[in-house]
C-alpha cells in the first residue's frame, strides 16, 4: 500500500502530515500526486470529500519549496480558483496546514468583504493566493494584482462554477495567465461542456478519477418520507427528537426557507444557525465555528452556501426541501460519512417534489428506505409551537429595511420559497450573495454553454 512517504515530498510538508495524523493517502492522492510532481497537468474528476485538496496542495506547496524564491509584489506563483467563499476559505486553511512548517504565505480573497485590506495582502507578494472568480478580477482591473508570475495555477468545482456563471470570468483569468505554468483543474462531474472548458486550460493532462457519487452515496443510509410541504415543520421537530443527532445539516432551498426553520426552531427552544448568502461574512464563519465547535448541533443550509462545508462528525444531512438537480443531492449527503465514517440522510419528499426524488435516485443508483410518520404526527402538527420573531439584525445585507417591507406588501420577495413559486428546472439556486449576482449578470446567452444542466449527468 502506498504511503505518503513513498511520494518524495518535502520533509517540512511530511512533517505536517504527520501531526494531522493522515498515513494513508486517498486515492486521488495516490494517483494525482506522482503526476503531478513530475510537472504534469492534471484533470481530476473527483467531489468534496474525497481528499483532493490535499492532492493537489501537497505537490504544489513541494514545488514552491523546492524552487524557492520571493513572489514579486501584486503577484502570486500559486493560484487556485474556488465558486464560492467558504470553499476559498478552507482550501487556504488546508494549504496554511499543510504548509504549517514552512514560510510560505497563504492569502484568501473573495466577495462580500471590503477590498482594501485584500488590496495591502497582495502588495508585497504572496506564495499561495486562494480566489473566487469576480472578486480576483476586481483587484485585476484595480491593478492590485497581475497573473503573468503564476506557475501552477487550479481551477477547483470546475461544474460549480459553470453552474454560477462564471464562464466568462474564466476565459478571462485564462488570457491573463503565462502560457507556461502547471494546470490542475478539477470537477465533480465532467459533461461535455466541462471537458471543453478543460481543453482551454490543460496540456497533455493525466487524468484521474475517483469515488463514482453512487459508491459514496451507498455508504449514507438514506431514508426519505412524505410529508406534505407546509406539515414539514413538524416532521423535523419530530426527527430531532427521535434521532440521535451529532450533528446535523439541514439544506433548504432558500434562503428565506433556511431563515424560517430556524424561527420556527426557535420558537420550540431548539437552538439553529442558519448559513446562506444573505448573511454577512462574519455571521457565516460565526455560524460554522459554532457548528464545528458543537455549541449548535443544527445548521440550515442553502446549496451554495453549503457547497465545500467541510465539518467532522456530521451524523445526519436532512433534505428539508428536495433538490432538483441529483448532483446537488450527491453534494449535500457527502457532507455525512466523511473520511469513511457513517451517516444517515432523511430526505422530507411534498408530493411536488417526488420527480425530483425519482430523478435522483435514478442518477445515484440508489434508494432510500421509506421512513413513515410518527404515529402521533396529526397531533405535532396540531401543538407545533410559533416561530419566533426574526430577530432585528436578520443579517440581510444592503437591503434597506423600509424598501424590505414595502416589497412584502407588494408581494415582491424576491427570497420567496421556491415552492410559491413553482419548480425551477435549471437547478440554480437564485442569488447566493455576491458571487450570486455576478452569475445572474454572467449567465451566458449561448445555450449550448449551460445546456449541460439539463441533461442527465453520470454522476463521479
Ligand atoms: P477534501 O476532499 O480535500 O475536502 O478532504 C476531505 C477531508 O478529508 C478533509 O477533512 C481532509 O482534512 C481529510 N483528508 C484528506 N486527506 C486525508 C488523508 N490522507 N487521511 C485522512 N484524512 C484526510
Amino acid at each position: 500500500m502506498t504511503t505518503f512517504n513513498d511520494f518524495g515530498l518535502h520533509a517540512d510538508i511530511n512533517r505536517a502530515l504527520a501531526a494531522k495524523d493522515y498515513t494513508t493517502p486517498t486515492p486521488i492522492q495516490t494517483q494525482a500526486i506522482p503526476p503531478l510532481m513530475k510537472g504534469r497537468d492534471l484533470c481530476g474528476i473527483a467531489q468534496t470529500g474525497t481528499g483532493k485538496t490535499a492532492g493537489f496542495s501537497l505537490p504544489s506547496i513541494h514545488h514552491l519549496l523546492t524552487y524557492p524564491h520571493r513572489a514579486n509584489p501584486r503577484s502570486c506563483r500559486m493560484l487556485v480558483l474556488a465558486p464560492t467563499r467558504e470553499l476559498a476559505a478552507q482550501i487556504a486553511q488546508s494549504c496554511r496546514d499543510y504548509g504549517r512548517f514552512t514560510k510560505l504565505s497563504v492569502t484568501t480573497v473573495f466577495g462580500g468583504v471590503p477590498i482594501n485590506k485584500q488590496i495591502r495582502e497582495l502588495s508585497s507578494g504572496v506564495d499561495i493566493l486562494v480566489a473566487t472568480p469576480g472578486r480576483l478580477l476586481d483587484l485585476i482591473d484595480q491593478r492590485a494584482l497581475r497573473l503573468d508570475d503564476v506557475e501552477i495555477f487550479v481551477l477547483d468545482e470546475a461544474d460549480q462554477m459553470m453552474d454560477m456563471g462564471f464562464i466568462h470570468s474564466l476565459r478571462r483569468i485564462a488570457k491573463l495567465l503565462p502560457s507556461r505554468r502547471q494546470n490542475l483543474f478539477f470537477s465533480a462531474t465532467m459533461p461535455k461542456e466541462i471537458a471543453h472548458l478543460a481543453e482551454q486550460f490543460l496540456e497533455d493532462p493525466v487524468t484521474v478519477s475517483v469515488t463514482p457519487a453512487a459508491t459514496t452515496v451507498e455508504k449514507i443510509s438514506q431514508y426519505s418520507t412524505f410529508v406534505e410541504q407546509k406539515e414539514k415543520q413538524a416532521l423535523l421537530h419530530s426527527v430531532i427528537a427521535s434521532e440521535d443527532i451529532d450533528r446535523a445539516l439541514i439544506f433548504t432551498r432558500t434562503k428565506h426557507g433556511a431563515d424560517r426553520v430556524v424561527r420556527h426552531l426557535a420558537g420550540a427552544g431548539i437552538k439553529a444557525m442558519a448559513i446562506h448568502g444573505n448573511k454577512s461574512q462574519s455571521q457565516r464563519t460565526h455560524a460554522l465555528q459554532a457548528f464545528r465547535s458543537g455549541d449548535i448541533k443544527l445548521l440550515v443550509a442553502t446549496d451554495i452556501a453549503a457547497r465545500g462545508i467541510d465539518v467532522s462528525g456530521v451524523s445526519h444531512v436532512i433534505n428539508f426541501e428536495i433538490p432538483n438537480v441529483p448532483e446537488q443531492y450527491v453534494h449535500r449527503i457527502g457532507r455525512t460519512a466523511r473520511a469513511g465514517a457513517e451517516g444517515k440522510a432523511i430526505s422530507f419528499i411534498a408530493p411536488d417534489e417526488r420527480p425530483y426524488m425519482r430523478d435522483i435516485e435514478r442518477v445515484t443508483r440508489s434508494k432510500s428506505e421509506p421512513m413513515p410518520l410518527p404515529e402521533n404526527f396529526n397531533e405535532l402538527v396540531r401543538n407545533l409551537p410559533k416561530p419566533a420573531q426574526p430577530p432585528r439584525d436578520t443579517g440581510s445585507q444592503g437591503r434597506n429595511p423600509q424598501r424590505q417591507r414595502e416589497d412584502a406588501l407588494r408581494g415582491r420577495d424576491g427570497n420567496k420559497p421556491r415552492g410559491d413559486r413553482g419548480p425551477r428546472r435549471d437547478g440554480a439556486p437564485a442569488g447566493e450573495g455576491a458571487e450570486g449576482q455576478r452569475k445572474r449578470r454572467f449567465r451566458p446567452r449561448n445555450k449550448s454553454v449551460g445546456a449541460h444542466k439539463g441533461a442527465v449527468k453520470r454522476v463521479g
